[in-house]
């Protein structure tokens, strides 16, 4: 497979990626409409991919787009599924497997929080336990259990450009590719997906700010183009912890049990951010991401 993007497709892109394991909640929902008023307002194409690698409930993913929908989020084109797209994973691994920029990991995760940690290395980062394992010993923990694959990596950090957070340098360590159950890991997915769909602008909650690095590095690794960045505040409860769904009313199910209609939590949502409640569309025309509310928003409940 050839990381091409056919002519039809060369036009940019923003994006909203959920991972379809629950509900959206309305911290969810903010990102979203997030995501397409800075696709929408720079002129690009809003695609929406469901990233179920992992994680993936039954029926997840038909509320979360009906959710989307009722809020007013659309997008273009057919929905995209991560598991549809294993090949393109296979070849991208593939690839920097060739250019000897991986290797067999055969830690457990105990393992990985009792090795001690090379010196330098930056907090929390693979120890690098099986970086240079000998031929021999590589045969006889095959036969033991199954291997992730890691990234061979050559820098210990990398900087990325965030239109909200400026440039943002981060930990960048010999991080998993492909888990040791064959499932494709997130920074490897979402970068290869990213480049192949033609995505120039990722839109998303700052707590993915630290492993964007990670991810930009890859792409950098594997000639792909890296995206404008835009990384934006959590939603939070009172204890200014992230939202979760014990936070009471927080799904448009819940909030329309109590008799919220998905309008009016548009329209605070909208609110929140400075911007008209109309609609989408009426915000679009104020929308400034230069004026956008940098702190977490506290949910004030309906
Ligand atoms: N699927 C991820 C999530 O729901 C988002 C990934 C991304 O936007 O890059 O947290």
């Amino acid at each position: 497979m050839v990381f091409r993007h056919r002519l039809e497709d060369m036009s940019s892109a923003g994006r909203f990626a959920p991972s379809p394991s629950g509900e959206l909640h309305v911290g969810n929902l903010r990102t979203a409409m997030l995501a397409w008023l800075f696709a929408r307002s720079t002129g690009r194409r809003f695609l929406l991919r469901v990233e179920d690698l992992d994680r993936a409930r039954a029926g997840a993913e038909a509320k979360q787009l009906s959710d989307l929908e009722a809020i007013g989020v659309s997008w273009d084109g057919a929905v995209v599924r991560q598991t549809d797209r294993g090949p393109l994973y296979t070849e991208a691994i593939s690839r920097l497997a060739a250019a000897g920029l991986t290797y067999e990991c055969f830690c457990t995760r105990r393992e990985i929080q009792e090795a001690p940690s090379a010196p330098h290395a930056p907090q929390g980062a693979y120890p690098g336990t099986c970086r240079n394992l000998p031929t021999a010993e590589l045969e006889s923990r095959r036969s033991e259990r199954p291997a992730a694959v890691r990234l061979r990596s050559a820098v210990t950090e990398w900087a990325v450009e965030d239109t909200l957070h400026g440039v943002f340098t981060g930990v960048v360590d010999d991080f998993v590719l492909r888990r040791n159950d064959g499932v494709t890991a997130y920074n490897l997915a979402v970068v290869v997906d990213d480049a192949e769909q033609g995505i120039d602008q990722v839109v998303r909650g700052d707590d993915l700010l630290p492993s964007t690095p990670r991810q930009a590095y890859l792409a950098f690794l594997l000639n792909m183009p890296v995206p404008e960045y835009a990384h934006v505040p959590l939603v939070v409860n009172a204890d200014g912890a992230r939202l979760a769904k014990r936070d009471g009313a927080v799904t448009l199910a819940d909030l329309a049990s109590a008799g919220v209609p998905a309008d009016a939590v548009r329209r605070t949502i909208l609110d929140s951010l400075g911007l008209p409640g109309a609609s989408l569309d009426s915000a679009l025309s104020e929308f400034d991401p230069a004026a956008l509310p940098r702190q977490p928003w506290i949910w004030p409940g309906m």
